[in-house]
């Protein structure tokens, strides 16, 4: 059977969790920082640190199988790759910035000015789109000093928190696009049987971290409003008590509505409930 690559980040925002989901998905490999290939011991797959810029083009050239880098990266590059699975993490957004002081204060506003960049492609697309003609400086790095510096009037760069806008007195000011991870295949492979068995794995590992395993008591004659509740299970299962009277439910809930469902759930008669992380659902 032919060895598939994956190439993820070497260091960086994305490597721990690129890391963790491969290692979740049951793939023994050595995290070597070191070296560029790790082979997966149980699966017949190698493993191919890069720098994230690169991996769109090892990926469409065929050089790795798959990839896992964030949107933004690929969108920048342009490649012709497969999109095979939104991974739910490094997520971020691609924002228009400018000075707490500055007097843009509307798209029309960015028209003639300059905005440094690390993502040209995308900024000069989402301009053409909305008509407006800008001086795009494309730097490499450090996007956020530039204004205060005296090279731009504005910055587009990524941001999750605000945090590095705010200390260098710069207020976001429009969405151009939003990231995060994701994994994705070369033309050739993206329909391999090996792959799809590979993306199995990962859907059952994030299929399980959106969801918690509870197990709740509760009398019996509150037992239907509390079923009543559970959201999208076709059938908790319902376990008799020692005492009388009382059983107990075991299901599942989405992590999102965690704690509503959990108060609902003890109005109406819950007791004892034990919430436990779920490492896989295979469906
Ligand atoms: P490399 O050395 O591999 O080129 P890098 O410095 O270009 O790394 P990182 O800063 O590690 O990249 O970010 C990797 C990815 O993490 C980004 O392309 C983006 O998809 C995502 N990301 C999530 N949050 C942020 C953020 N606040 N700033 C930058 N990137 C973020
Ligand atoms: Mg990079």
């Amino acid at each position: 059977m032919k060895t598939l690559k994956i190439a993820i980040q070497k260091s960086g925002r994305l490597n721990e969790k690129s890391v963790e989901l491969l290692k979740n998905c049951g793939l023994n490999f050595e995290n070597y920082k070191s070296s560029l290939i790790s082979p997966v011991s149980n699966f017949p797959l190698e493993i191919l640190f890069l720098r994230d810029d690169d991996i769109p083009e090892y990926v469409q050239d065929g050089i790795a199988d798959l990839g896992i880098v964030g949107e933004n990266v690929i969108q920048e590059t342009e490649v012709e790759v497969s999109y095979l699975q939104r991974l739910g993490f490094g997520k971020c957004s691609l924002k228009i910035a400018v000075p707490n002081n500055s007097d843009i204060n509307s798209l029309a506003d960015l028209h003639g000015k300059a905005i440094a960049t690390t993502y040209p492609a995308i900024l000069g697309k989402f301009l053409k789109q909305q008509n407006i003609t800008s001086d795009i400086r494309t730097i490499s790095g450090s996007v956020e000093i530039s204004p205060g510096l005296g090279l731009s009037d504005a910055i587009c760069d990524l941001v999750s928190t605000g945090g590095t806008l705010k200390s260098n007195g710069l207020k976001p000011f429009a969405d151009v696009m939003s990231s995060e991870a994701v994994l994705i295949g070369s033309k050739a492979v993206a329909e391999s049987d090996l792959v799809l068995e590979l993306i199995q794995r990962i859907q059952s590992v994030l299929r399980a971290k959106e969801t918690k395993y509870v197990v709740l008591n509760v009398e019996k004659k509150n037992l239907d409003a509390v079923i009543a509740l559970l959201p999208g299970v076709k059938s908790p299962s319902v376990v008799p008590l020692a005492e009388e009277g009382w059983v107990a439910v075991h299901t599942v809930i989405p992590e999102r509505d965690f704690w509503d469902r959990i108060s609902q759930l003890k109005q109406a008669g819950a007791q004892g409930i034990v919430v436990m992380p779920i490492e896989k659902i295979i469906l």
